[in-house]
């Protein structure tokens, strides 16, 4: 009996032991797919980080149910479609990778896509609006690097001389003294502008989107949306093109020279 009890239930239990032993191998081989995907991912990914040193951030300034300024076109049109051209210019370029401050057609607060940019800690911040005016007649592009007293004003200054430098290489006619300004928040949330000579410093926040940025910074108002030929210039689908060109040269012109 003893010897036949053997006999039937050995080989059962060889059974249950192969069976349970080609479970774990599925569960084996899965896991090992896991991690070499895992490895293949991270593979790719740390790639692509070491190829592209650079990290640029480009923040498309309003969107979601904040249009920004309306003219002849809406702000908001010209601030995304010139982000688009331009993330397509520095991904084809090879040596950039891109953060934006939100997707288009997304509304995000300026603390939120300030945030969201900070946490990659990119080389280089642009932050792309069009100006408005009551006065029709008014055109040309300024743009406002951090200001004087914060800790990233010397290189975001020298960011904003390239880029316009650049732009009026592309046609567009300077504002003010070279086309750079610096922008506070005064009293009462009221706007004072200063030309890029004033090296004051003075007790008032800048834009939102500059603040807390350790790196060149720099907000452009691209063209008037209320002006009709500074639109035709740098708000239709060529002139953003156009725009984000001048803007990609500047970029490329500051990290080289760094
Ligand atoms: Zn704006």
């Amino acid at each position: 009996m003893k010897g036949k009890n053997w006999r039937e239930y050995e080989p059962y239990g060889r059974r249950r032991k192969k069976r349970r032993r080609r479970k774990g191998g599925m569960m084996r081989r899965g896991l090992l797919l896991v991690v070499l995907f895992a490895l293949g991912y991270g593979g790719f990914l740390l790639y692509y980080a070491i190829s592209r040193p650079y990290m640029i951030a480009l923040d498309a300034g309003h969107g979601g149910s904040d249009g920004g300024a309306v003219g002849v076109i809406q702000e908001v049109t010209l601030t995304e479609s010139t982000v688009e051209k331009l993330q397509n210019l520095l991904e084809a370029d090879g040596r950039f990778r891109v953060v934006l401050s939100r997707k288009a057609g997304e509304g995000k607060s300026i603390d939120e896509r300030n945030a969201k940019l900070r946490r990659w800690r990119p080389d280089i911040l642009l932050s792309i609006h069009g100006n408005a005016n009551e006065d029709s007649g008014a055109y040309g592009f300024e743009c406002y690097p951090s200001p004087p007293g914060y800790d990233n004003h010397q290189k975001s200054l020298a960011f904003a001389l390239l880029l316009a430098e650049e732009m009026e290489q592309a046609g567009a006619k300077l504002r003010g003294r070279n086309g750079v300004r610096f922008g506070y928040y005064v009293e009462g949330g009221k706007k004072m502008l200063v030309e890029s000579d004033d090296t004051t410093v003075y007790p008032y926040g800048t834009f939102g989107m500059l603040r807390n940025m350790n790196w060149p910074a720099v907000l452009v108002e691209q063209c008037f949306v209320t002006n009709t030929a500074d639109v035709e210039n740098f708000g239709t689908e060529e002139g953003c093109q156009k725009a984000a060109e001048a803007y990609y040269h500047a970029i490329c012109r500051y990290l080289e020279g760094e």
